[in-house]
């Protein structure tokens, strides 16, 4: 069994990063990321907090615009507006979740998809179907990115995902299918989860309940990629019981140090090189 180390990936892509940064700089441009947070969700605070440490640590400019639950939506319109016109930022991450109040699709798709560095934007969503160069939502890149690094093929396999949000699970499933897998999208309302996992050559799971994916729900030799992000206890699991499932994948990824490392390295690469094929 491999397991898939993020963090080696994540420090692959830290020196594309720095490269692209390092020719940048030489032309005097200081590309800045704009975190715009409304509210006061503390996992998004976290977050934040933790993505400006990173790309400072690599020499990005990262601003916080917060902004409390009492503004109204055209206040924070007009805050994305002027971000959009401010050259120096390369980068707008409006984070989630937003208070309940707001058209949280009115507010994301005023973001420049230009600057839709975590590819929200209607338009960057229609790229990632139509295979166009755009914007990819940064978690599902991360997957693709670690299958890139330690070189697993998608033409011709089974992948089964489970979970089809927005801004994961579906994404997701359509870089699969631009690489050529056979892909089975699994949710609540699928009627026999364990019949679909145990079909899967690749199994990503994406749900968010922790240890939902058992060693009886995987294939021997399987590659199971662990999405999920829960806290138990103050302690960071995914949705696979990695202990009873390494043994039995051909390759999995750990949490932490998984596809986790990896997202924020997906975000600064967003920032500084651009929008990136879809396929
Ligand atoms: P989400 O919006 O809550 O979506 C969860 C999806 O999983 C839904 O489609 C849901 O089905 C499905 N699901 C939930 N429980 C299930 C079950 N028992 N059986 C089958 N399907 C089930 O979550 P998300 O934003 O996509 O995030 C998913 C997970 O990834 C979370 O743990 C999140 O913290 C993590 N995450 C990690 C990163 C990273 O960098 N590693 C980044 C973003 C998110 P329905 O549609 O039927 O409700």
């Amino acid at each position: 069994m491999q397991i898939l180390d993020g963090k080696k990936v994540a420090a692959f892509h830290r020196e594309r990063v720095e490269r692209k940064l390092g020719d940048l700089l030489e032309h005097h441009i200081q590309p800045e990321l704009a975190i715009l947070r409304v509210g006061d969700d503390k996992p998004s605070a976290l977050y934040a907090g933790s993505l400006q440490r990173v790309a400072q640590s690599v020499g990005i400019t990262a601003e916080i615009y917060h902004k409390d639950v009492s503004a109204r939506e055209n206040e924070i319109i007009s805050m994305i507006e002027h971000l959009n016109e401010k050259k120096s930022v390369y980068g707008i991450l409006l984070m989630m979740p937003m208070p309940e109040q707001y058209n949280v699709y009115r507010i994301v798709n005023c973001i420049s998809p230009a600057k839709d560095v975590d590819g929200l934007t209607d338009v960057n969503i229609a790229h990632v179907f139509t295979g166009q160069p755009g914007f990819v939502p940064c978690t599902p890149r991360a997957v693709m990115a670690v299958l890139d690094y330690y070189h697993i093929p998608l033409v011709g396999k089974e992948v089964v995902i489970i979970g089809r949000s927005n801004v994961v699970g579906k994404p997701l499933a359509q870089l699969c299918l631009n690489r050529n897998a056979t892909v089975t999208h699994c949710h609540t309302r699928t009627r026999d989860l364990q019949a679909e996992t145990c079909r899967a050559d690749i199994l990503i799971a994406a749900a968010g309940k922790a240890g939902l994916i058992r060693a009886d729900m995987v294939k021997p030799g399987a590659v199971v990629i662990d999405v999920g992000i829960n806290r138990i206890d103050g302690k960071i699991t995914g949705d696979v019981a990695y202990d009873e499932v390494a043994p039995i994948a051909g390759a999995i990824t750990p949490v932490p140090g998984g596809i986790g490392s990896v997202t924020t390295m997906m975000m600064l690469e967003n920032v500084i090189c651009g929008q990136t094929p879809t396929d």
